[in-house]
């Protein structure tokens, strides 16, 4: 499957990276506006492909992206100093605006996987302007921060973060949920398996933990400028799921279809993804807790798509 990445700066060269040593796809083409950074990553991350996967990386112009099944867009631009969140929103706004037409005249059958911050939003966005059925417009969301949950609930107990099953639902952001009454290790729930294995989770663990996940980007931010690793990885995942058509299981983010009453924006919950793009949304058993703190989560999503006009 021929994969496009536009925007290769840290997300969009770690996430070719990471799809050439996994083989997640045949072939990456890398689009950026600055043409000359798009070309030197696709000749630095061709020289892993020995090490890794038969991947074929170049860089090119739009219309290379002809023909690819999926599009990842992790193009953007900071924060300049001074500025609020809703001004650099609009700017990331315009960049989309400019960006997805010619994506989608490139390739109109593409999947296209956003990840581009603040995801849920831009995910809207993308949604609105290209015109594209909802199955085919998917938000990274929130499968970093419950990878962040896994890993962390993970090392608390001593066990493979891969048998731990659990999600962190809503806004890729500050008001993002974690559903510890989802959790499963071996099928068992998280209070019970902790007590078989003689590894209780305290109050004062779950806080750590979850300060642990809320404030991981912040705590990366400050010691490297910025996030990467984990994200990059979870593009890949994403390309792989749809490249094997896997119906996996993945906290992803696409306009909610007004299930369980909140607004039609886009966020987080658990959605099957295969090859043709997004199956169905699911909507887990969560505490009334979990589901009050869902609701505002939706409700931070909204307020900005209304200020921007994407509702
Ligand atoms: P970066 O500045 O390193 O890269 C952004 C790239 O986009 C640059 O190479 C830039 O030239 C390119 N670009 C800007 N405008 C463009 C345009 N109009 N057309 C084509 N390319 C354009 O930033 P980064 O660290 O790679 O982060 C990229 C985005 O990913 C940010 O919005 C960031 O917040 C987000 N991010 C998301 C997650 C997540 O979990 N979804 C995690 C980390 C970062």
């Amino acid at each position: 499957m021929k994969v496009g990445i536009v925007g290769v700066g840290l997300v969009g060269s770690t996430a070719a990276f990471a799809m050439a040593l996994e083989g997640a796809a045949s072939e990456v083409v890398l689009v950026d506006k600055d043409e000359n950074l798009a070309a030197a990553q696709a000749e630095d991350i061709l020289h892993a492909t020995p090490h890794g996967h038969p991947v074929n990386i170049s860089a090119g112009r739009y219309e290379k992206l002809n023909s690819a099944g999926v599009i990842v867009l992790s193009c953007g631009v900071g924060q300049k100093e001074g500025e609020s969140r809703l001004e650099l929103l609009g700017r990331n706004a315009e960049v989309f605006e400019e960006v997805i037409p010619q994506v989608v005249e490139a390739a109109p059958e593409a999947l296209l996987i956003v990840a581009s911050n603040p995801v849920d939003i831009i995910t809207q966005i993308t949604t609105k302007i290209s015109g594209l059925p909802t199955h085919q417009v998917i938000g990274s969301g929130t499968i970093l921060d419950t990878a962040r949950f896994r890993s962390l609930v993970g090392s608390h107990l001593g066990i493979a973060a891969r048998s731990v099953h659990g999600y962190v639902l809503g806004e890729h952001g500050d008001s993002e949920v974690l559903i510890w009454s989802g959790i499963r290790v071996g099928g068992i729930p998280l209070e019970e398996f902790s007590k078989q294995i003689g590894k209780p989770v305290t109050d004062t663990d779950r806080r750590a933990i979850e300060k642990g996940v809320r404030k991981a980007a912040y705590r990366i931010i400050d010691g490297k400028g910025a996030t990467n690793y984990g994200i990059g990885a979870g593009l890949s995942r994403i390309v792989r799921a749809i490249r094997d058509n896997e119906r996996a299981v993945l906290s992803l983010s696409s306009m909610n279809r007004n299930n369980e009453g909140v607004a039609e924006v886009c966020f987080s919950v658990p959605r099957i993804l295969g090859s043709a793009g997004l199956a169905s949304e699911l909507w887990p058993p969560i505490s009334s807790e979990e589901h009050t703190a869902l609701r505002q989560s939706v409700a931070v999503i909204e307020d900005s798509c209304r200020e921007l006009g994407y509702l």
